[in-house]
């Protein structure tokens, strides 16, 4: 079977393309986006992904504060910050980048987030919204997923969706959207985990399988039914002493093998990835456009 690969990078492309036009469209009412990212300590993962995030905004005309906050800030000092931004009108929307130091309870900084404001998708009544087919905004990494399946022609409805990984920010929320009525949803969901027994007798049965898991070429060709559509979502660094830095970034499937099944599959890098970061973006105007009707109806 001849399979093709879903390319991340252009979906994102043309969904900029989108986002800017939303984004003039508001500066032409003299209105500016504007979303502010908050970062404790320096680990060096968070530190590229908020410099990325940064970017980005800065590219698509967004405006964008980053607040750098001390590895030993206190939850209280951190729910305070939380609640200052929440305050301020000129901020539509924020993150905090997670993960957060030990000794702060995530969860709790996650409920102190004006829901409006939560470009992540993590609060918990954006999450209600998201199981009920209300949403606001969805989580990016789903939504991304959402949106490839859509503008590659994918057909989702009636299809069996297998969905290995359910962590809170891909395989929980993936599964609530690709349940809901609708275009891109319509599916007959499963998800499995690490406690599922007959794991590849039932990715077999998958239409389109997703693969959530955080382990290195996971899914094998075994696991994958002839003609199915593949999403890894993986993004693993291994060892690779050929690679310029010695590493390597790989998925959780093991793709070369997996092409000989599939009709489609995403590649890592350059599949899930980029549609991640442009989702987040979409989620920013979309606060700003709610934020300024809000004000705009006082
Ligand atoms: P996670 O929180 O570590 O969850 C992994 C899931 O895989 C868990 O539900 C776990 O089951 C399941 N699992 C582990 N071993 C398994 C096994 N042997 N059989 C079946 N299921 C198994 O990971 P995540 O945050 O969802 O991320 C998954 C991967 O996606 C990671 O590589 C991450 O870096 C990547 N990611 C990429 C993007 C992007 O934008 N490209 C965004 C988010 C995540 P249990 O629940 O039972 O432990």
């Amino acid at each position: 079977m001849s399979c093709q690969l879903i390319n991340g990078k252009a979906i994102a492309d043309e969904l900029y393309g989108e986002i800017k036009a939303r984004i003039e469209k508001l500066k032409e009412q003299g209105r500016t986006v504007c979303l502010a990212f908050v970062l404790l300590g320096n680990d060096p993962a968070s530190e590229v992904y908020v410099r990325m995030k940064d970017k980005k905004c800065a590219e698509l005309g967004i405006a964008s504060s980053t607040f750098r906050l001390p590895y030993d800030t206190t939850e209280k000092q951190l729910l305070r910050k939380i609640d200052e931004l929440n305050r301020d009108d000129n901020i539509q929307g924020m993150l905090v980048q997670l993960p957060l130091p030990k000794h702060i309870d995530e969860n709790k900084i996650i409920d102190a987030i004006d829901p409006m404001k939560d470009v992540d998708c993590f609060h918990p009544q954006n999450v209600g919204r998201m199981l009920i087919g209300t949403s606001i905004f969805l989580p990016a990494t789903p939504a991304g997923i959402q949106q490839m399946l859509i503008r590659s022609n994918i057909e989702t409805a009636g299809k069996h969706v297998v969905i290995v990984g359910r962590s809170n920010i891909v395989g929980k929320p993936l599964a609530a959207i690709l349940m809901q009525r609708g275009k891109g949803a319509d599916s007959t969901v499963t998800v499995v985990h690490s406690m599922t027994g007959r794991l590849k007798e039932i990715t077999n049965q998958a239409d389109i399988l997703v693969a959530a898991v955080g382990k290195p070429r996971f899914i094998t060709a075994d696991m994958v039914k002839e003609g199915a559509v593949v999403i890894d979502v993986g993004t693993n660094e291994i060892d690779d002493p050929t690679a310029p830095k010695g590493k390597r970034l790989v998925g959780d499937v093991d793709t070369e093998g997996v092409m000989e099944k599939a009709s489609m599959i995403t590649p890592v890098p350059g599949g899930v990835g980029p549609m991640t970061i442009c989702m987040l973006m979409s989620n920013a105007v979309t606060a700003a456009e709610h934020a300024f009707n809000t004000q705009a109806q006082k």
